[in-house]
């Protein structure tokens, strides 16, 4: 590696997701594919998963060394009980700016209300289509359209800052990038693209099945012209358009065909308390343990800062056809959560 390079790799660390379990209530074929966590799948059990206080200790810790975001995922975020709660907590938590979460939004209705007066500002709701065959194909048979639509109003009347996800598969959901365009450009809720990803070892991913960023903007650009945004700050994921007649904007995430690795500032904790500096990491340094080994938070924090200081990850500058498959053990994106 170049001295430029490793230049480059020096990101501070800004933003933290926590994966709050491995469990889900869908199986998209994407991510959990059912012939994998079907029924015979071993789960974490629940004393390996990182209580509520736990998470709280070391969110507070992150904090300390300069994340200012927090974001919780999983699994299913929403499968975890007393959520609202956990939100409470950190929430309290001095020097936390934002608290999101990224969640399929099939439990959101119930939810949206506690988790909105617990602190949570904003969400991010899963829905690659609004054509309920194509979303059960997707999502294995577990979830329905119109329980999602009805989370992601819900959580906008809750006073929810609310964004749409959509993973975009070659030849099995392509054709809903417009239909979800302007879907969520009539309720001014911001639809963000996401290529298709080689996350974890699972879902046979091939470079043909991904729709590049240059063919979603096509797309959307031939429904209603579109032009670029300025990035909201540094380090931000997606690429951001508006639509040229006014309303809402629409993002990308290009992790595939056009990559961010520089400006890379996220650090990811798994259920079980892992820290992983990549969404592409193969293994995890284990917080778990160093958190019920009786080690201060300032020791913690050391350890922390010594792994982030030390990482190197550009997976995704690096990712040619054939990285996937030679790269066999990667954490599963259920484990970490995006
Ligand atoms: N269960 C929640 C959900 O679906 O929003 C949170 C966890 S999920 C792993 C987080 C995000 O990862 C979702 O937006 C999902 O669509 C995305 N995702 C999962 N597998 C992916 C893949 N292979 N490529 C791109 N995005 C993926
Ligand atoms: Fe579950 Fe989210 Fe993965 Fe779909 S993307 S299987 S909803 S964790
Ligand atoms: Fe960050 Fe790894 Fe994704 Fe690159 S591939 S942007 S280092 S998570």
């Amino acid at each position: 590696m170049n001295d430029q390079v490793r230049d480059q790799l020096k990101r501070p660390l800004r933003d933290l997701r926590i994966s709050i379990t491995d469990r889900c209530n869908f199986r998209c074929r994407y991510c959990m594919p059912e012939e994998i966590f079907g029924a015979n799948y071993s789960f974490l059990p629940s004393d390996k998963i990182l209580s509520f206080e736990e998470i709280e200790r070391l969110s507070s810790i992150f904090v300390s060394l300069g994340v200012k975001k927090l974001r919780i995922t999983g699994g299913e975020p929403l499968l975890r009980r007393d959520i609202a709660v956990l939100i409470e907590m950190l929430s309290s938590i001095d020097g936390v700016e934002d608290i999101a979460m990224t969640t399929n939004g099939s439990l959101l209705k119930k939810h949206a209300k506690a988790l909105a007066k617990a602190g949570l500002s904003r969400v991010s709701i899963s829905l690659d289509s609004l054509n309920e065959e194509r979303f059960l194909a997707m999502n294995g048979n577990r979830g329905k359209v119109k329980s999602v639509l009805e989370g992601i109003e819900k959580a906008s009347e809750a006073g929810l800052q609310v964004k749409i996800n959509m993973v975009v598969k070659k030849g099995v959901n392509e054709q809903d990038i417009i239909p979800m365009a302007r879907y969520f450009k009539e309720r001014n809720h911001p639809l963000r693209f996401i290529e298709y990803m080689d996350v974890g070892n699972s879902n046979g991913w091939r470079l043909d099945d991904v729709i590049s960023k240059k063919e979603i903007l096509h797309q959307v650009n031939s429904f209603s012209p579109i032009e670029p945004l300025a990035p909201n700050y540094e380090g931000e994921v997606a690429t951001r358009y508006r639509y040229v007649e006014g309303g809402e904007e629409i993002g990308v995430i290009s992790s595939v065909t056009d990559s961010f690795c520089s400006s890379c500032t996220r650090a990811r904790i798994s259920a079980e308390g892992k820290l992983y500096t990549c969404l592409f990491a193969s293994d995890g340094t284990d917080l778990r343990h160093l958190l019920r080994s009786g080690l201060s938070d300032d020791e913690i924090a050391e350890s922390i800062r010594n792994v982030w200081q030390h990482r190197s990850d550009r997976y995704s500058d690096e990712r040619t056809s054939g990285t996937s498959s030679e790269r066999q053990s990667k954490v599963e994106m259920s484990h970490i959560g995006g």
